[in-house]
């Protein structure tokens, strides 16, 4: 007999046959010899509804009083689904939020848990009663008992905190969807469904999975090990398992971690090789790369970033070990890249640095969080480390720096984000962050173990709302990424890929870089006059902003050391004459920014490259 909880989402109780219909599925879960704790959403669009009324009587709703009004729709579904289930002779409670005890912060409209009492649920489900739980609700611990609300779509969140409170032995979140697919189907019909994907995984894809599967929800099956699947209300398909390793045990007082970085990673056996002033052209990426996977050349972060003219840097670290191998390749294949509007240019352009060290921050607390990463920069100027790569992806923030300055740099950045040693993994060096990204499969009863390998790329993602922005010739000292970055965050404008150019150009004698990012498209013009205004005060240099860019992203555990993942990716754009115009990675993460008008046929190039197209069509539901 197992525990479960399941969670049906606003359209799988949308109306009172389909809150019967629930009532059904959930009797039958009982019959079978089950305890439940169901956690359910408002009916339908009634949280929307509910938005609209408030914004006729105030465009600014105060902030208490808006928690009051929209908790009440999680209210209405618990008490109909109990009267449901008594109909069907299944003795069943309802609980709003305070009622359970789901503690949270005093923070109204987007309040994190806390902790949950378990008291009360296991009473009545010792007593053998269903128990149904409003979720996206909690009450505040301090003081006034304030009702609050975990933000929208916070009912995963709900349910997914309850069963890792309870230790249920899983937990089901029941959507208008099968799972979680490959891609966004309304793009690539071909899209497939997955029988698992890892926690990691799912948080990189955020911008594709957000709208199945809350990303704090996601974050805290991670933390604490709770096997999560994601199915259809409609069907009794399997769906998609969210998977991740078995849980250490971690304490259930401040569950959702208030902190937005939860580890602190560090590699020290690095080194980087930088190809400079190549062609911005189709087919440069791939053909370097190409070569590079055929050499068998393992390589971690890759960045490209935009430059002046025609030509592009391009810049990725290996292991010390394969750095030979990866120089000579480097070496042997810098001529034939050489920009033809400058053949002969006879200065170095295959840069190596051997002692180097990468540094991340880790957490999927930093989604939508700006000021993170402005932070980890702040913090290694104040410490005196000097970033010479910057590459960032969706739950991580990685800098290579001198090796020689690692220690101060994992040392103060634990201090400033608040993690204990223990936590962190950094402990004797070498790289604690690839076995930290290696998920150990939960291995539930029902996921279906397939006897081929897991691919290296599970998923697939298309960003067509974000802008890009570059400023030139910044001086390449400790504090100018901070000084950018804390400025944006300032003003509360979320960055998300960042990187830093590797040529280093010496300018009224202070050598200088280029920093390029993107930002959401809303912020772009905003960001770009904030920014112009001040770097004519400090002396840096242009700003340009480029709105019709496209992020293609390809996410997956197993790329980590494979090599070829990267080749692969920049191959299918070469084929389709799709220019690359900057490239971050992280260990299971490659992004490449395009031109707006080519990212779907890129994410189309991706998807069917690394044979993740079905045969058969995925039908969107209307
Ligand atoms: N009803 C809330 C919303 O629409 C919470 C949820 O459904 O997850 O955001
Ligand atoms: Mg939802």
């Amino acid at each position: 007999m197992a525990l479960i909880v399941q969670k049906y989402g606003g359209t799988s109780v949308g109306s009172v046959e389909r809150i019967q219909a629930v009532a059904q599925r959930v009797y039958k879960t009982v019959k079978a010899g089950n305890s439940l704790v169901v956690v359910v959403s408002a009916m339908g669009k009634t949280t929307d509804g509910l938005v609209k009324l408030a914004n006729e009587i105030s465009p600014n709703p105060n902030r208490r009083e808006m928690d009051m009004l929209l908790s009440t729709g999680e209210q209405v579904t618990i008490a109909l689904l109990s009267m449901a289930l008594q109909e069907l002779g299944q003795p069943a409670i309802s609980m709003t939020g305070a009622q359970v005890g789901i503690v949270t912060e005093a923070e109204h409209s987007r309040a994190r848990i806390l902790h949950i009492e378990t008291s009360r649920l296991t009473r009545h489900i010792k007593a053998g009663k269903v128990v149904v739980v409003a979720g996206f609700q909690g009450i505040s611990s301090t003081g006034e008992m304030e009702i609050t609300t975990l933000g929208r779509g916070g009912s995963d969140t709900s349910a997914v905190a309850l069963a890792a409170a309870l230790q249920a032995n899983f937990c089901e979140i029941y959507t208008d969807v099968p799972g979680i697919l490959t891609t966004d189907p309304r793009l690539v019909p071909e899209a497939q469904l997955m029988d698992a994907i890892t926690c990691n995984e799912m948080l990189e894809l955020a911008s594709l999975g957000a709208k199945v599967l809350h990303p704090r929800a996601v974050e805290i099956a991670r933390n604490y090990g709770v096997p999560l699947v994601v199915r259809s209300s409609w069907t009794d398909d399997p769906g998609t398992w969210v998977t991740s390793a078995k849980s250490q045990g971690r304490s259930l007082i401040n569950l959702e971690i208030a902190r937005p970085v939860d580890a602190v990673e560090f590699d020290t056996d690095q080194a980087k090789v930088a190809l400079l002033r190549v062609p911005d052209k189709p087919g440069v990426a791939a053909r370097l790369f190409g070569e590079i996977a055929r050499q068998k050349v393992d390589v971690d972060l890759i960045i490209q970033s935009i430059h002046e003219g025609n030509s592009n840097d391009i810049a990725f670290t290996v292991m010390t070990p394969i750095l030979k191998r990866a120089e000579a390749v480097a070496a042997a294949i810098a001529p034939a890249l050489r920009s033809p509007s400058n053949p002969k240019s006879d200065e170095a352009e295959v840069m190596i640095e051997n002692n180097i060290a990468k540094v991340s921050i880790a957490g999927a607390g930093m989604i939508g969080r700006p000021g993170v990463a402005a932070k980890m920069f702040a913090t290694l100027a104040e410490a005196g480390v000097n970033i010479q790569m910057i590459s960032t992806s969706e739950v991580k923030v990685s800098c290579v720096v001198d090796a020689a300055e690692c220690d101060r740099a994992v040392t103060a950045l634990s201090k400033a984000f608040e993690i204990e040693a223990e936590e962190n993994g950094a402990g004797t060096g070498g790289c604690k962050d690839t076995e930290r990204v290696f998920d150990n499969f939960y291995v539930s009863p029902r996921l279906p173990i397939s006897a081929s390998p897991t691919p290296p790329v599970r998923g697939v993602a298309l960003d067509l709302n974000q802008a890009r922005l570059a400023i030139r010739q910044l001086p390449d000292r400790p504090g100018m990424a901070a000084k950018l970055f804390g400025l944006l965050a300032q003003h509360n404008i979320s960055v998300d890929m960042i990187i830093q150019s590797q040529r280093c150009r010496v300018i009224d004698g202070i050598p200088r870089r280029d920093i390029a990012f993107t930002v959401s498209r809303m912020d772009g013009e905003n960001a770009k006059q904030l920014l112009t205004q001040v770097a004519a005060e400090l002396g840096w240099g242009e700003v340009v902003l480029d709105s019709a860019i496209a992020k293609v992203s390809i996410v997956g555990t197993a790329m980590v050391g494979q090599p070829g993942v990267a080749a692969k990716m920049f191959e299918a754009l070469a084929q389709q004459q799709i220019n690359i115009q900057m490239i971050a990675t992280s260990e299971i993460k490659i992004s490449c920014v395009v031109a707006q008008d080519q990212g779907v046929k890129a994410l189309q190039a991706i998807h069917s490259a690394f044979g993740l197209a079905g045969t058969e069509k995925f039908v969107v539901p209307a």
